[in-house]
């Protein structure tokens, strides 16, 4: 029997139906569009212990600049720019394990490629990598490097201790010679010396080499074994880690058993008790402020040998480090590289701009301009943008308010910032091709054509300032 066939025709959609799928659409799009509107709200401040330098405090980080830049290739520094973020294991490895820096301070994180990597806590590390992975070992000895930038530290945020702090960081690599750390040091004291820092002390001290220091660390920590039960519970678990790091402890008790500790001088082996007879006996040619310091270490597995540390010893009794440093004669070949002794320091540039606040020491003053062009009208402003342009391409430091309409208010600026002439371009001057230059000291003003402005403003520099600027 031949089967029925039935057609299936398309059958209107019923409204209702339209209505449920418009209504469950809506609901839909008013949930994922409700998603996107919820804003976390934005703190207005950065993270816990990071700041923002404002224009307005850059006057001593400007002059600290500036004396870097001034210093370096002078000692025959070249700069080196390293990333603020190297692989987690660069600075495990240079830093050591068990170091406050590692357990407690370094900002380690996983990138979304699953890479262990962390924000740099000190630059030395860094440094040490780029030396290694560009064969800077086939330059001529030793090399000299400047670097400067931020580094990050997750400590207890306080006055002159930030989580984001900037360093400048000076490392000689491949040579051994003693005469080097005293050329560092003398460096250190030239740059304090620029800065006006005057009243600062260098503390020195030798924590000798691996094959020195084995024995003196046993030594150390049956020392302190014996006196266990004084120190604070940090030292406790650091006689079992970094046993070195319980003499520079400022907590009252370990610093007074520190005092009777066996100290890293006595027991060098005679090729670092020479390296530090060396050491002092240059500095003392130099004379520079020094004192030995037994119980100074510097916390971080990689220093052999000579270690320092600038000390501000102005305020009364408040002594501050302003940078530290030391030798890594062992660090490049423990990452890898072949046999390079070298040494370094860094400078807290923090630390140095409060300092230079605190003692009032002289601040970079930014040249003030002796000019200021004013307009009005279209044209006038087009004309003045490229009068601008052509002046300081002559090297002519140019004040102006191109945004403000009125004369009233231009010349008001040009007042305020003293300058000693103003050059005007009206709607008519713009057309006739001229300007009106104003005297700000007599106030007398004449009209010149447009290509004599240049050597009108060059006699007016040539003379001595007529306005006499207030200081700050
Ligand atoms: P360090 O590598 O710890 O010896 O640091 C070198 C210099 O950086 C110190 O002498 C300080 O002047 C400065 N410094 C170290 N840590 C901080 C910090 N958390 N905040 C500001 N400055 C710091």
């Amino acid at each position: 029997m031949a089967r029925k066939v039935v057609k299936k025709t398309a059958q209107p959609v019923k409204k209702s139906v339209i209505k449920k799928v418009k209504t469950s659409l809506k609901k839909v799009a008013s949930k994922s569009t409700k998603k996107k509107i919820v804003l976390e709200p934005i703190m207005m401040q950065p993270p816990r212990g990071m700041r923002d330098i404002l224009p307005g405090e850059q006057e001593y980080w400007n002059r600290i600049r500036m004396v870097l830049d001034k210093e370096y290739p002078k000692y025959g520094f070249g700069r080196i720019d390293i990333p603020a973020v190297e692989y987690s294991n660069l600075f495990v490895r240079s830093i050591g394990e068990g170091t406050d820096v590692i357990d407690k301070e370094m900002y380690s994180f996983l990138t979304k490629g699953k890479d262990k990597v962390a924000l740099r806590p000190e630059m030395t590390a860094g440094i040490a990598r780029a030396y290694i992975q560009h064969g800077m070992n086939v330059l001529s000895k030793p090399v000299k490097l400047f670097s400067t930038g931020p580094v990050y530290r997750y400590d207890r945020p306080q006055e002159g201790r930030y989580r984001e702090h900037f360093q400048a960081n000076f490392d000689i690599l491949g040579e051994e010679d003693a005469v080097l750390d005293a050329q560092i040091i003398q460096l250190a004291h030239r740059i304090m010396g620029n800065l006006g820092i005057k009243d600062i002390q260098f503390q020195i001290n030798s924590i000798g080499c691996p094959c020195c220091r084995k024995e003196y660390i046993e030594m150390l920590i049956s020392y302190f074994d014996s006196k266990k039960k004084k120190l604070c519970k940090t030292c406790k678990a650091r006689l079992k880690t970094n046993p070195l790091r319980i003499l520079d402890c400022k907590e009252d008790k370990c610093v007074q058993v520190s005092a009777t500790a066996p100290q890293t001088v006595d027991h060098l082996c005679d090729p670092c008790r020479d390296h530090f007879k060396d050491l002092l006996e240059y500095l003392d040619e130099l004379e520079l402020p020094y004192a030995i310091n037994p119980q100074l270490v510097r916390g971080l597995d990689y220093y052999t040998r000579t270690v320092f540390e600038i000390w501000s010893v102005g305020e009364e009794g408040k002594k501050r480090s302003l940078g530290g440093g030391g030798r890594y004669d062992k660090l490049i070949e423990n990452l890898g590289g072949e046999p390079t002794p070298a040494i370094g320091f860094a400078l807290g540039l923090d630390r140095l701009a409060m300092e230079m606040k605190r003692i009032k020491a002289k601040s970079y003053e930014s040249p003030k301009p002796r000019i200021f062009i004013a307009q009005l009208g279209s044209l006038a402003k087009k004309k003045s943008l490229r009068l601008f342009a052509n002046l300081e391409k002559e090297g002519i430091l140019i004040a102006e308010s191109f945004g403000r309409g009125s004369l009233k208010s231009q010349l008001r600026s040009a007042n305020r910032l003293g300058v000693e002439m103003t050059i005007i371009i009206g709607q008519k001057e713009a057309l006739d091709e001229t300007v009106i230059i104003k005297n700000m000291v007599t106030g007398t003003q004449e009209t010149i054509p447009q290509e004599k402005v240049l050597n009108a403003v060059k006699k007016t520099l040539k003379t001595k300032p007529m306005i006499i600027r207030k200081k700050k």
